[in-house]
């Protein structure tokens, strides 16, 4: 995980990860969805460990709570972040691996 990014914002959605309102959010996801959804996709049956929101929350509050999560393996999870860094975005994420570079298609 990385840990070199510091806006004020992140800083302020990474510390809802760490509450027990989330662990039971992610725990939940986890049980309904534990495959996961990328290599379920690829024909493949992986145990999921990430839970990820399929719509970026980008910090916004209601996303983050009550917006769809879905169920992927880490190095799915994390592959999706290199792609990133290899198209040259600035590379740094939250701890949901969404990207913090405003530039990138995800923050439009
Ligand atoms: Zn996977």
């Amino acid at each position: 995980m990385r840990r070199d990014y510091r806006s004020p914002e992140a800083q302020t959605y990474r510390a809802w990860y760490k509450t027990a309102r989330w662990r039971v959010r992610r725990a939940a996801q986890l049980t309904n969805e534990p495959l996961c959804r990328m290599c379920l996709k690829a024909g493949r049956v992986t145990a999921a460990t990430v839970a990820d929101h399929v719509i970026p929350h980008k910090g916004d509050e209601r996303l983050f709570w009550t917006g769809e999560l879905q169920s992927l393996c880490k190095p799915h999870h994390d592959g999706a972040k290199q792609a990133e860094e290899r198209r040259g975005y600035i590379i740094g994420c939250d701890a949901s691996g969404r990207p913090l570079d405003p530039r990138h298609p995800w923050n439009r």
